[in-house]
């Protein structure tokens, strides 16, 4: 191979470099690194590209100068220069970062090699330098490294492989309140609860993340002071280039206040259930005693009934006026009574048992209820004229619904009023039937429409206008049974206008 010295690469004149062509091309061509000899002094021998590019020196200006040059005065100061190369003369080797100096003052973040070289009677015969400049990786370093420190929302720190920790940011320090000096080196179990720590729950924690690359889990943690906190905990391993595990990096929140209010709100569902379940029970269990008793009143109240009757019909001639106006009264009561009776096993046979809804005919319900009315009711009744349609419902029900509110329409106006009630049938929404029952009575003064829908409500006294007070309550419970919905539109003295709704039944089977 030839031996003449490249245009660029200069090497000073004494030096016994047996530097092939390739080899110095190879160092010319490098961009990246400082690639240059030293003698054994110290003093600059050869010089590349690399060198020129990041140190600014040119061949010429550099080259039988010593390399302490490059160092910061502080580290001439102590002889930094000299000490690295007592190390490589000694060790064979000199690793390290630290700053450099650049011919133009300005220092770069270096990552400095040094290499003893010997001659072949093992002698050394000077020193190989490769220098690198990483001050962008360290720009980078630092801004990721003041990042992490700022938050403080978050305790960010990491662990190495055995779960010891190496770092700590202010976020940490808030959170868990260690100082880091007080904290690095130590098992990052001192965090976990002593059950945890007897259970190994932080050897397990470390073993997930190792396995499936990432662990995430909330639990209780133990601050400095021995307070305890409820905390959100993010694990990931930490990998160099060949995928060795080298540690762990661990972001922890501390969540109590979440996990406080989250309790809370659990609790106070619970108590909820627990008390919808007791009231259902309770009514459930009222329902069942209301019913049972209404129908157990139904025998004594016949045999008073009865023998009222009996002792009107067959011992009348013996009475005086008084005593036949106490039987009439007895006998207003029973019947009174019985009526009462009557309509709350209706009402409570209405939730107890099951109710088969159907597609039904409007009009045949209609027909039913109408044929039903007295003839007296039927002159004070109108049924607009409509086309039939049909609905989901049960016919019974539905009948019972409409009868409840025409017999209300009918009873429900001033006596010199001569009644007038209107059934009609509209479509006022898609998928829906309204029937309407309207009457020209008292009114509703807005305040009492929604109670009156309340099993017992009743707005008048008995003498003036009869009835129990359940009719609307069975209007309200059994439409709901059926999927359908109810109301009224009422003024005082304005006469009102009761409605139902029910789903019509699939259009193409409506007649
Ligand atoms: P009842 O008719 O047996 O009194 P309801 O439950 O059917 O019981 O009605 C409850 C109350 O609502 C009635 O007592 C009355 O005060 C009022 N009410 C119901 N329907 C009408 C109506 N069409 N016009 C005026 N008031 C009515």
């Amino acid at each position: 191979m030839s031996k003449h010295a490249d245009s660029t690469t200069v090497i000073a004149p004494g030096i016994p470099v047996h530097s092939e062509e390739i080899f110095r091309r190879l160092v010319d061509s490098v961009q990246d690194y400082a690639i240059f000899i030293l003698d054994t002094q110290g003093y600059i021998a050869s010089w590349n590209p690399g060198a020129e590019r990041f140190k600014g020196y040119k061949a010429h200006e550099i080259i039988g100068k010593h390399f302490s040059t490059f160092y910061t005065q502080q580290d001439k100061d102590k002889d930094k220069p000299g000490w690295e190369l007592k190390v490589a003369s000694e060790v064979g080797r000199f690793e390290d970062e630290g700053w450099r100096v650049r011919k133009d003052g300005t220092r770069f973040w270096a990552s400095v090699v040094i290499t003893r070289i010997k001659d072949d009677d093992g002698k050394i015969i000077g020193f190989g330098k490769i220098t690198r400049d990483l001050s962008e990786r360290r720009v980078a370093e630092q801004r990721y490294r003041l990042l992490i420190e700022g938050v403080t929302d978050y305790a960010i720190y990491s662990l190495d492989a055995e779960g010891n920790i190496t770092s700590w940011n202010s976020g940490a320090e808030r959170i868990k309140g260690y100082l880091a000096e007080e904290i690095i080196g130590r098992h990052f179990s001192t965090f976990y609860v002593p059950e945890d720590v007897s259970a190994k729950v932080p050897a397990r924690v470390l073993q997930r993340a190792r396995e499936e690359g990432h662990y995430e889990g909330e639990g209780w943690r133990v601050r400095k002071d021995g307070t305890r906190f409820w905390s959100s905990v993010v694990v990931t391993p930490l990998k160099d280039e060949t995928g060795q595990i080298t540690g762990f990096s661990k972001i922890t929140r501390d969540i109590t206040e979440r996990k406080k209010l989250i309790d809370e709100i659990q609790r106070h569902s619970q108590e909820l259930e627990l008390r919808i379940a007791e009231r259902e029970q309770t009514n459930a269990e009222l329902e069942s005693f209301s019913y049972s008793v209404s129908h157990d009143l139904r025998a004594p109240l016949r045999a008073i009934e009865g023998f009222s009757e009996a002792l009107r019909e067959e011992y009348s001639h013996v009475l005086d006026d008084n005593a036949k106006d106490y039987l009439q009264q007895v006998i207003t009561a029973a019947a009174r009574m019985n009526q009462l009776v009557q309509d709350l096993l209706n009402y409570s046979r209405l939730s107890r048992t099951d109710l088969a809804l159907q597609e039904i005919s409007a009009r045949a319900v209609i027909d039913r209820v109408v044929h039903d009315l007295t003839p007296a009711q039927q002159e004070c009744l109108t049924v607009e004229a409509f086309h039939d349609v049909r609905v989901i419902g049960h016919e019974p029900t539905l009948a019972q619904v409409l009868m409840n509110l025409i017999s209300n329409g009918l009873k429900f106006h001033a006596p010199e009023v001569e009644c007038r009630v209107t059934v009609s049938v509209s479509r006022p929404q898609p998928g829906w039937v309204r029937f309407s029952v309207q009457d020209n009575g008292i009114g509703i003064a807005p305040e009492h429409q929604q109670r009156i829908f309340q099993v017992f409500e009743r707005l008048h006294g008995i003498e003036e206008y009869p009835g129990t007070g359940v009719g609307l309550a069975i209007v309200k419970r059994a439409t709901e049974r059926m999927d359908g919905r109810y109301g009224v539109q009422s003024a005082r003295n304005q006469g009102s206008t009761f409605w139902v709704e029910l789903r019509a039944a699939q259009e193409s089977r409506s007649k």
